[in-house]
């Protein structure tokens, strides 16, 4: 198992080409939240805008729209029930995250596995919370062309998934069920304290030295999940971009708890472009 330090960050987060536009920071949909969870959308959204992606859009519920713009003003929505027009957009962007606070409903559902149809070799897909829930209660087909799979389960998801009691999951047992049920291009990371990241191409496991327990509190995987976004949109499309946002996020909350007693997700969200500048 090979532990995370400062060096991933330093070797993935790159000054910016002085000739670059918004087009080279590549585009992130996510689709996520519903009427009572307008935060989890929010928070995932603020991140990925946050980490420098070049565009980033919100498929939502249209309650949520006036609250995205409010506090949001550079990420721009689209109507989650027009599955037609979420498609169509899905088809144009890069980096695919799908799951903060969504309804588990059949729509949703069948949206998941006609994104994980339509993705292409350029294109990568990140399933988190309801995502995965919704993957552990109706059975999908997880063959794509997708570049990256990236999930993204905290330990109970996991046991929904993996059918692996807490008791039991285990590196070795995570591992062979990942094997098991994704497809080779996926990169599991198994938030906890500490989080795990397991390569299923490779075989290899990598683990998260930083964290503090400042970031227990609701919304911080959800920024995660658009940090993770962020990165594969911008920076390679490499294990080592996962790494990266996986480490940062953590590496964030333990600065920020020098200072404070618990770490809000917005505010680890705003220091993200200060780290990132400090690391290029
Ligand atoms: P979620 O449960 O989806 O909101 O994800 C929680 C996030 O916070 C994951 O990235 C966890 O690794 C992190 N986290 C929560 N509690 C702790 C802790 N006590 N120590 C380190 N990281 C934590
Ligand atoms: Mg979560």
């Amino acid at each position: 198992m090979e532990k995370l330090t400062n060096e991933i960050l330093k070797q993935v987060i790159q000054p910016r080409p002085l000739k670059s536009h918004k087009g080279t920071f590549g585009k992130v949909l996510i689709i996520a939240g519903s009427q009572n969870y307008t935060g989890a959308a929010l928070m995932a959204t603020k991140a990925a805008v946050y980490t420098g992606a070049g565009l980033v859009t919100l498929a939502t519920d249209p309650h949520n729209f006036t609250s995205v713009h409010a506090v949001l003003p550079e990420a721009m929505v689209v109507d989650l029930r027009d599955q037609t027009a979420v498609l169509q957009l899905a088809q144009t962007m890069n980096v695919i995250a799908m799951g903060p606070g969504l309804q588990p409903t059949l729509a949703n559902t069948a949206l998941l596995q006609r994104i994980i149809n339509a993705a292409t070799a350029s294109q990568s897909l990140i399933m988190d919370a309801t995502a995965l829930n919704l993957w552990s209660q109706q059975s999908l087909t997880m063959t794509t062309n997708a570049q990256k799979i990236v999930l993204t389960p905290h330990a109970v998801e996991w046991q929904r998934l993996s059918q692996l009691a807490l008791s039991t999951q285990q590196p070795s047992a995570n591992l062979r069920c990942l094997r098991q049920k994704a497809p080779k291009q996926t990169v599991l990371v198994l938030k906890g304290a500490p989080t795990a990241i397991y390569d299923n191409q490779t075989g290899q496991i990598f683990q998260n030295t930083a964290g503090t327990a400042a970031m227990a509190t609701g919304g911080t995987g959800d920024t995660l999940t658009g940090m993770i976004a962020g990165f594969l949109a911008q920076f390679s499309v490499q294990t080592a971009a996962i790494l990266a946002a996986v480490y940062l996020h953590s590496y964030i909350a333990e600065q920020l708890a020098q200072k404070y007693y618990v770490v809000l997700p917005t505010q680890l969200s705003e220091a993200i472009p200060y780290w990132m500048h400090y690391f290029a």
